[in-house]
């Protein structure tokens, strides 16, 4: 019976929890808020993610130690992995921090990345104007995630404004990629170094966030998983990686440009707890505890819908043939990821036909664009 640390007992984690209790495994979770939706999976230390005593408390016992979030300070994960094992490695962390830097790796190792250039001074960024044109965009290169720390810039005007807000901190512009798709490739690789990759997952962004997750990507030729998945067997080899990671692409002119990666389980591998032959969850568990990898083909087609700010009617959901429904326990609050409702089908036809009925369980643009792109 292992006993796995996380770091971060939000939703991830709980489910996290979920897929490794039946292998008898124990969590302990450390967050700084209190009643978080892991803590019904496990023990919670409530404490800060940083040094200090609560973490002789927090890592007393523990076999392995996990994280359900990107943003885990570096510091704090490698002075853990000198008390006991830390998968992913703390090196994904310092790559997955940095927009800078992690588009360095991808170029290094052969990856397309959308066009960059650090944002330093205002001649560097007077230099992207002439490169880029407009629109492009200005992301902060720490701290950002859902869609958050970027400006859209279309003009000299937008620019300025950018520039102004960003001031304080570090700044990259990345070239605006017309994409016809978005897409992402889940992977998890063993302590012995043996590796398996979901099928590539379609999705749907509106204001930065993941709304619907599709899988298989409709009309997607086949070359097209297995470029993805040599792109990430490398970062996967590269980083000496343990665990489950997750990268995200653009799909333009039907080639892959790696955006981000995320070296934990994903949001946009949700759709597995009901639709691949073993989840995101429990192939993490199995990875950093030294089992077998479970094979992760997918069953029929899956669909993914992350309820958003409030529930929808539960008994509503539930009548969808097919339908299987997770909710995390959050309050209900503006923009925030309350639970997703996973929708499987015995094919993509069969699939695309029941989400003709699920309108309103996202917004008007992302069932726009899931029509354009499906039907
Ligand atoms: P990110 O936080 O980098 O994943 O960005 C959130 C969303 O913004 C992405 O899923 C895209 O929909 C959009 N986006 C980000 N970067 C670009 C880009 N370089 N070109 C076009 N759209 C982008």
């Amino acid at each position: 019976m292992k006993k796995i640390g996380v770091l971060g007992a939000g939703q991830l984690g709980r489910m996290m929890g979920l897929a490794g209790i039946p292998f008898a495994c124990r969590f302990r979770f450390l967050d700084p808020v209190e009643n978080s939706p892991a803590k019904v999976v496990g023990e919670q230390i409530v404490g800060p993610f940083s040094q200090g005593t609560h973490l002789d408390q927090f890592s007393s016992g523990l076999d392995v130690l996990t994280y359900e979030f990107e943003n885990v300070p570096v510091e704090l994960a490698r002075h853990m992995a000198g008390r006991l094992p830390v998968y992913p490695p703390p090196q994904a962390l310092e790559f997955s921090q940095d927009r800078l830097i992690e588009k360095q790796l991808f170029q290094r190792l052969g990856i397309q990345p959308a066009p960059f250039h650090a944002l330093q001074n205002l001649s560097d960024l007077e230099q992207v104007i002439k490169a880029f044109g407009f629109p492009f965009i200005i992301k902060t290169r720490r701290m950002g995630y859902d869609g958050k720390g970027q400006f859209l810039v279309k003009s000299e005007s937008d620019a300025k404004q950018a520039w102004q807000d960003g001031l304080g901190h570090d700044l990259i512009a990345e070239g605006f990629v017309r994409f016809q798709r978005e897409c992402s490739l889940i992977a998890v690789r063993s302590k012995d170094a043996r590796t398996a990759f979901y099928p590539l997952v379609q999705n749907f962004h509106h204001q930065g966030i993941l709304r619907l997750s599709l899988v298989p990507c409709q009309k997607l030729t086949g070359e097209l998983q297995s470029q993805a998945v040599g792109y990430v067997a490398k970062i996967l080899q590269e980083l000496d990686y343990t665990g489950v990671l997750a990268v995200e692409f653009f799909v333009a002119d039907n080639k892959l440009i790696a955006n981000e990666m995320a070296p934990r389980v994903h949001n946009s591998g949700h759709w597995t707890m009901d639709g691949a032959e073993t989840s995101q969850f429990e192939n993490h568990i199995r990875a950093i505890t030294g089992l077998p990898l479970g094979a992760t083909n997918a069953i029929g087609a899956s669909a993914m819908i992350n309820l958003i700010g409030t529930v929808p009617d539960v008994h509503r959901m539930l009548k969808i043939p097919g339908s299987h429904l997770h909710l995390y326990g959050k309050e209900p609050r503006e923009g925030r990821k309350l639970g997703h409702l996973n929708i499987r089908a015995d094919s993509s036809e069969k699939l695309i036909e029941l989400l003709q009925e699920c309108k309103d369980l996202m917004p008007a643009e992302t069932f726009q664009q899931f029509q354009q792109t499906c039907c």
